[in-house]
């Protein structure tokens, strides 16, 4: 125990900010503490207070509460991050409201397709699907394809066949076919508008979670941008972009302007940086352990009791999407980490979220000021 005091008294000494990045010894393997987390998104982009009736609100945080909720009976119940993950996101794939599965947006030439992914923090294994227009929940074949384990990545007809292997449960066009998502291509192709401009806001689905066992998992599905040509794959299924999970950093669920989170290469980004965040913070904190007699240090500080505070895991996060946003990128990002952390940062006005923590913590959210 003595060392441990001697550790907290030098941690005092160098910093309140660093203090606070402290885990109890006492807490041991933060693998095994009964903590889990999650958050949903249900994309990010140009969402105005003004332009929303309290109706359509209420309907959206509903639907997020609804997602997370599934989310957080699978940890609650001793579930995996990767259970969660998808039942956060299959009810979100299945509400036309979203961009993903049922309510994608349209292609150019007026077809629906579908773009997801899922990772595993603990193993790093991955499935991600893209450019599919007959699996009814995209974020499953992305599952199907991870257990199946020979590839990571399938895409178009290869993938509707592997699905039809697999047991999937298909749908018809007319399920993902929406008049709101059909008018903002008629739109499009009228006045020649970006996909910026006639979607304004993404509505790309996502979770991101860590379960009692301290493993993370991460899942975002999507319909990609109105108009798509030639065969174009987003962000969304591509890992390391807007997809990624490792049980040493963190797991990323990202929705915006895809181009730019593959160029930036998002998702891993943010993890990498975490990761040596982390390691620094800890080397910082093991120079301020007093040397004893033999001047060697006194105490050897340990990962398993550490752990990066919530504000650190923020400026990282915040420093990736500030490179986005320098491209000229724009759009957010949820994030889970190996303390439970559960955090958000977009360069939007608003962006459609959900976060819940075992220590109580229970909120959607659509605008930036909430
Ligand atoms: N990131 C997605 C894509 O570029 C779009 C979105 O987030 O809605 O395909």
């Amino acid at each position: 125990m003595n060392h441990h005091f001697t550790f907290l008294a030098a941690f005092f000494a160098l910093s309140l900010a660093t203090l606070s990045s402290f885990v109890s010894a006492e807490d041991g393997n933060r693998a095994d503490t009964g903590d889990w987390s999650i958050a949903v998104h249900g994309g990010a982009g140009t969402i105005d207070r003004g332009a929303m009736t309290a109706r359509e609100q209420a309907s959206y945080k509903a639907a997020l509460a609804a997602a997370l909720d599934a989310g957080s009976d699978v940890l609650k119940n001793g579930g995996t991050a990767l259970d969660a993950v998808q039942a956060a996101i299959v009810p979100l794939e299945d509400d036309p409201k979203f961009n993903a599965g049922r309510g994608a947006v349209y292609t150019w030439q007026g077809t629906n397709e579908l773009d997801a992914a899922l990772m595993d923090g603990e193993t790093r294994q991955a499935g991600a699907v893209a450019g599919i227009s007959s699996v009814k929940n995209p974020i499953l074949l992305a599952n199907a394809i991870m257990r199946d384990g020979r590839h990571v990545f399938l895409s178009g007809a290869g993938a509707e066949e592997f699905a039809g292997d697999a047991g999937l449960e298909r749908a018809p066009p007319e399920w993902f076919a929406t008049q709101r998502r059909l008018e903002s291509l008629e739109r499009m192709k009228a006045r020649l508008l970006s996909a910026a401009d006639v979607d304004h806001k993404f509505g790309t689905v996502g979770a991101v979670a860590m379960d009692q066992d301290g493993n993370l998992a991460a899942g975002t599905s999507t319909g990609g941008l109105t108009g798509k040509r030639w065969g174009r794959i987003g962000d969304v299924p591509v890992i390391g972009a807007g997809t990624y999970a490792d049980n040493r950093s963190c797991a990323v669920s990202a929705t915006g302007t895809g181009e730019y989170f593959i160029r930036v290469g998002v998702a891993q980004e943010i993890c990498t940086r975490l990761r040596y965040r982390f390691r620094a913070e800890m080397d910082k904190a093991q120079a301020a352990v007093p040397l004893g007699e033999d001047g060697m240090a006194s105490y050897m500080v340990h990962a398993s009791e550490f752990g990066l505070a919530g504000d650190m895991v923020q400026e990282e996060v915040d420093a990736v999407m500030a490179e986005v946003k320098d491209l000229g990128g724009y759009g957010g990002v949820i994030v889970v980490t190996p303390d439970g952390h559960a955090v958000f940062s977009f360069n939007t006005q608003g962006m459609y979220r959900g976060r819940a923590t075992s220590e109580g913590m229970n909120e959607v959210a659509i605008f930036a000021d909430e």
